[in-house]
């Protein structure tokens, strides 16, 4: 399965991710997450990428792109993968062509997870991730068993430094800008599959899993 997670932050991409990782065994190449390691080991690339973070914009195309190459052309990602925010713009998504058409392979899907801005804003402020192996909580819907620790391994729960409501709000700009019009983009490749993301996280996951199988 070679597939790719579309939509706005807080849609639910990377809780998505996790159940479609465990169904298929590929691996998730979250490229959040690979800056987020970068700045955590201090590199150059880290260093660059705060820049933009901070300010919920989008790091430069061809930083983000030469990143997701590198990965993709890693062993463990020969039987397939999930991008889990990338492409972000049109010129990512037509570089990704190019990696994939050069290693003779192509995506099955890709899935748009929809919600308004108002939920989203809801959602995201009210995140939490456990700064050691980045478990998703939210402090109403799914609150940790011990406030501010993580359930898995007991470690301090924090907010994400682009998780407040002034950079949330750039963030869905950013989204509606730039992002989206990889909508139409992928539609017209036939590879969209539009999923309700505002429902709750085992129903988007039942609904991705079946819209999926449905197509193969
Ligand atoms: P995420 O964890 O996916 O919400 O990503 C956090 C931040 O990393 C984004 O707000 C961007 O600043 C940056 N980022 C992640 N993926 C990309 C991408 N494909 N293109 C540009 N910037 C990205």
């Amino acid at each position: 399965m070679r597939c790719i997670l579309l939509g706005p932050p807080g849609a639910g991409k990377g809780t998505l991710s996790e159940s479609l990782q465990k169904e298929y065994n590929i691996c998730h190449i979250s490229t959040g997450d690979m800056f987020r390691e970068h700045i955590a080991a201090k590199t150059d690339i880290g260093k660059l990428a705060s820049s933009y973070i901070e300010k919920g914009q989008l790091v430069p195309d061809q930083v983000v792109i030469d990143m997701a190459k590198d990965r993709i052309l890693r062993p463990d990602c020969s039987q397939g993968f999930l991008f889990d925010g990338f492409p972000r713009t049109v010129a990512q998504g037509e570089a990704l062509n190019v990696m994939l058409r050069e290693m003779g392979s192509a995506l099955d899907a890709v899935i748009l997870l929809e919600a308004d801005d108002d939920m989203l804003v809801g959602r995201l402020s009210k995140r939490r991730v456990c700064g050691k192996c980045g478990a998703v909580y939210h402090l109403v819907n799914k609150p940790p068993v011990k406030e501010g620790i993580c359930d898995l391994d007991g470690e301090q729960l924090i907010q994400r430094a682009d998780d407040t409501e002034a950079v949330i709000k750039d963030r869905l700009r950013v989204y509606h800008e730039q992002t989206a019009p990889l909508v139409d983009f992928y539609d017209n490749l036939s590879l969209l599959i539009r999923i309700d993301g505002s429902n709750k996280a085992s129903e988007v996951a039942a609904d991705v899993l079946k819209a999926l199988t449905s197509r193969h």
